[in-house]
């Protein structure tokens, strides 16, 4: 009876394919076959969540969603896709869908919603070895807020991060993951040692820099072209305890940059007089909402009078961690640190928060915004990685010209820099080839009328630099022809493009970053 139900909502699954025109006529009976046939699902409510993203701008349909169960469903879809020669059925893995350009979506595809494969299967498991010392194994599919749990029951936690936690490995690795630690540490992708991936031809393969060291490459900032990452194994070190948490205020951006470069020279991983952290905001009084929360209600005030005065105040943000080694020097050792820097002494401001209260500094906005409304809007954002040599063109001409003419910059805006040698020059992931280069972040966020405003001002950012020379890179990139990613990769191009042809000869994965595949 039970086989009979089975067959019976499978060929009710594979009709609803059918209309869908996902399958030809000879693919039917080849899906009715397929063992993962009973994870996929074509209800409306189903297509609608794959067919968005955290950007709100790009919308498109898929054919249908893969809820695997286990890994071995997803390597069952692509093998089928690859083996499949009819017609290309390309395929997207989703972690959580915060790409804000369409790029974890498959028109007309099947979209891999791997947060279905949960914790409890290829979950986080942490282990010691006495080369690697503390490392994880973590599913693809898991969010760095549960690798952070888990590994913290163990006294350690992956050393770099992101801004946001609920962001899946498989979506970090597959950009860079960076964050203010990746001055010290290196991005995400610089702390793997070994991945399992499925490749475009649906075969399992582990990979490390000695085993497969191609696909271990190049699926490091990859943006998902080369195989679905179903485990890596990372970094750890020790976990500490609290953070001292601190903001300094300039009004000079030579001063702030200056400083900042600065604090991200001493970038040793074992070295005690380190920060941990180190980024910085462009402060307006019109994204003031992004902000204004970290300051006291006393300083709120004088802050907004200041931000009138100025227009642009630059932010310095950074942390030092601590535990109970070394807690009784962390005061006179953050002192040390900060001691010469020139900002003026009346705008330091510093807390004092819980390690994890910290990291997940962002979910607390996030929640604010929920409530408000203000979440799920769209989100034109820019990203960009900017040489250092230009950062004070890109100033007058970006900062000073077009975001104070235009006057409609809303949501956070981030200017920190990062070390060159903390990437490897190996993996797909593109930077400025200078020794310190800035990430500049416009996190807009819009009404859903006028995100075209946004965009016409990141294209003018991006046509400025152009313009006039500056070499910048776009990270999370958006473009949508050959000759533009092209220039995006530069000399990377061609190992791109020989990857491509031998991990996933068809095409079939990642669609939505349009790199192969234009819409
Ligand atoms: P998705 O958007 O679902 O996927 C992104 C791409 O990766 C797609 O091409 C997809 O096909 C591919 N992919 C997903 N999973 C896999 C897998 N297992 N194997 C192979 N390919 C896969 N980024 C930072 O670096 N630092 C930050 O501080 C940061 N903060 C953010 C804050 C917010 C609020 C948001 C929305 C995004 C932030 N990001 C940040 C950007 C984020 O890292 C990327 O958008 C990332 O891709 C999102 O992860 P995701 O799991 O939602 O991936």
């Amino acid at each position: 009876r039970c086989m009979t139900i089975t067959l019976v909502m499978m060929s009710a699954l594979v009709s609803m394919l059918w209309q869908s025109k996902l399958v030809t006529d000879s693919q039917y009976h080849e899906l009715l076959s397929l063992p993962i046939a009973g994870n996929l699902h074509v209800d409306p409510e189903s297509i609608r969540e794959a067919s968005v993203d955290f950007g709100l701008i790009v919308r498109e349909i898929p054919a249908a969603i893969l809820r695997p169960s286990y890994p071995e469903d997803i390597a069952t879809l692509v093998a089928f896709a690859f083996n499949e020669s009819s017609i290309p059925l390309t395929i997207s893995a989703r972690g959580c869908g915060h790409s804000v350009r369409g790029q974890a979506m498959a028109c007309n595809g099947v979209v891999v919603d791997m947060t279905s494969l949960g914790n409890k299967r290829h979950g986080t498991t942490v282990s010691w070895s006495r080369s690697l010392g503390h490392y994880a194994d973590v599913g693809g599919q898991q969010l760095w807020i549960d690798v952070l749990e888990e590994t913290l029951k163990h006294g350690v936690a992956p050393v770099s991060w992101t801004d946001y936690l609920y962001l899946t490995v498989g979506g970090t690795l597959s950009n860079a993951g960076i964050s203010g630690e990746t001055f010290r540490y290196g991005p995400q992708i610089s702390n793997v040692y070994e991945m399992d991936v499925i490749t475009g031809t649906g075969h399992f393969l582990t990979c490390s820099p000695n085993k497969n060291p191609k696909l271990f490459y190049s699926v490091l900032g990859g943006l998902g072209q080369f195989g679905i990452m179903t485990r890596a194994r990372i970094a750890l070190g020790p976990a500490p305890k609290r953070a001292k948490w601190v903001r300094m205020l300039y009004n000079d951006f030579s001063a702030f940059s200056t400083d900042q470069e600065r604090l991200i020279s001493r970038h040793e991983r074992d070295q005690d007089e380190s920060l941990d952290y180190v980024e910085g905001q462009l402060f307006m009084r019109q994204n003031s909402d992004s902000w204004l929360s970290f300051f006291s209600l006393s300083d709120r005030p004088r802050l907004m009078s200041l931000v009138t005065e100025h227009e642009l105040l630059y932010c310095i943000e950074v942390a030092k961690f601590y535990d109970e080694r070394t807690q009784s020097t962390i005061d006179k050792d953050l002192e040390m640190i900060l001691k010469d820097l020139s900002h003026g002494p009346e705008f330091l401001f510093q807390k004092d928060v819980g390690y994890v209260e910290f990291l997940n500094r962002v979910r607390v906005e996030e929640l604010m915004l929920q409530e408000q409304g203000l979440w799920n809007v769209p989100h034109p954002w820019l990203n960009l990685f900017v040489p250092k040599s230009r950062i004070a063109d890109f100033h007058t001409g970006v900062f000073k010209s077009i975001v104070l003419r235009k006057n409609i910059t809303t949501g956070l805006v981030l200017v920190y820099p990062m070390n060159n040698d903390k990437w490897d020059d190996r993996m797909s992931a593109v930077i400025p080839d200078e020794d310190v280069f800035y990430t500049v972040g416009f996190l807009h966020s819009s009404g859903f009328e006028d995100w075209q405003e946004f965009d016409l001002q990141n294209k003018e950012v991006l046509l400025f630099c152009e313009d006039n020379g500056i070499k910048v890179k776009q990270y999370l990139p958006n473009y949508n022809t050959e000759r533009a990613w092209m220039q995006h990769f530069g000399p990377k191009w061609r190992a791109f493009q020989e990857s491509k042809a031998q991990f996933d000869p068809k095409m079939l994965l990642s669609p939505g970053q349009n790199i192969f595949n234009y819409n």
